[in-house]
């Protein structure tokens, strides 16, 4: 522990230091129960697999009137030699902590914990929670899920970098692999053969084309869909026709698509393609989350924006850009926020970073959250 550090800066410290990257998550399930309980939580641990925990702080009695929650989950450091310190050994420099998870999203976890302290001994109207949940950077929001099976809360804080807006809607995401079947044949004699790179150089463009059709569709705060193509893999040897060639698609969708509409239009281009060439291609869905939204209306949304206006802080709701838990809260029909410090920027990059100052402000902000929510 350092001196006139807040609370939430050796937590965050002591987080970072801890490498729960996705798949190890047990690593940190010990750290939690110890330091909510310490805190005067009422902690609970609730088993997703194999060692992966997520771990739940109560305070007060009743019905949850809102839930703070985050993910315990990390993506790996990338390439270690780049960073300038360590990336799971915090280190502070210009009033900013450096580490992996610094900003995504151990930063919000650090301040959700922080506030929740804050309220330990108030007397509260219902009760309030903090949950740090498993798997949330795969997207699939394992931990998120399972959390919910169990618990109902009246309205939800999502932690993620959203510079300490309130976000009220993320894009959804789909992702298939579409892979073009040719027929080998030596390459000193290619018409015996069927060349699937060159099939799916057409397969590249009718894709294009599909992007440029998708981009049209725009959401007022999520910007506009996309379909990119982000990996791809083709042929065995260099001296042979290749047989087969398959191309990953990462396609972005906002809040008036769903996934088996936006899946069933692509797998139609595909189909369409495969006439068109009499190549033979098939498209497997590898993952998928959808989009969601909270209605501005809703009381959660209007009390984040009270707090931020109150702070001299961007009052004014926004989207967010990136896949987040939020969608497994709101398929419950809770409304939720995602709200937390840091940028996005600073999300999965070498040398990530989190201000000091603005994780002792997101303190501030959940504290009052949590005030008005158990009034
Ligand atoms: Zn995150």
């Amino acid at each position: 522990m350092s001196d006139n550090a807040a609370p939430c800066e050796d937590f965050l410290r002591e987080l970072v230091a801890i490498p729960s990257v996705t798949g190890s998550e047990g690593l940190i399930k010990d750290y939690l129960v110890n330091k909510f309980n310490s805190l005067g939580f009422d902690t609970r641990v609730q088993h997703v697999d194999g060692d992966r925990y997520n771990v739940i702080g109560t305070l007060g009695e009743g019905p949850i009137r809102l839930m703070l929650c985050t993910h315990e989950d990390v993506i790996p450091s990338l390439d270690e030699s780049k960073w300038t310190t360590h990336p799971f050994q915090p280190s502070e420099r210009e009033g900013r902590i450096y580490g992996r998870g610094a900003t995504d999203a151990k930063g919000s976890l650090a301040a959700m914990m922080e506030a929740m302290a804050r309220l330990k001994g108030k007397l509260l109207n219902g009760s309030v929670a903090i949950a740090a949940v498993v798997e949330e950077e795969t997207g699939r929001s394992i931990g998120a899920r399972r959390l919910l099976t169990e618990y109902r809360p009246e309205m939800a804080i999502i932690g993620e970098p959203t510079g300490l807006r309130a976000a009220v809607a993320h894009k959804g995401a789909l992702r298939p692999a579409i892979t073009v079947h040719g027929m080998a044949a030596h390459a000193s004699h290619p018409g015996r053969g069927v060349n699937a790179i060159s099939a799916m150089g057409k397969l590249l463009v009718t894709l294009n084309s599909y992007a440029y059709r998708v981009s049209k569709n725009k959401d007022p705060l999520l910007g506009r869909s996309s379909s990119e193509a982000t990996m791809i893999r083709g042929g065995e040897r260099i001296n042979v026709i290749p047989e087969q060639c398959t191309v990953c698609i990462d396609r972005r969708l906002v809040s008036n698509e769903t996934i088996d509409e936006a899946y069933h239009d692509l797998q139609m281009v595909v189909r369409r393609f495969s006439r068109k060439y009499r190549a033979r291609a098939e498209i497997e869905l590898l993952s998928s989350y959808p989009p969601s939204s909270t209605p501005l209306s809703e009381p959660i949304v209007k009390m984040a924006s009270s707090v931020l206006s109150g702070m001299g802080l961007n009052p004014e709701p926004n989207g967010f850009p990136a896949g987040c838990d939020m969608w497994a809260f709101r398929a419950r029909d809770i409304p939720t926020v995602i709200l937390g410090p840091g940028s996005i920027q600073q999300a999965h990059v070498i040398d990530e970073y989190i201000e000091i100052a603005e994780l002792r402000k997101a303190v501030d902000v959940y504290e009052r959250l949590l005030q008005k929510a158990s009034q």
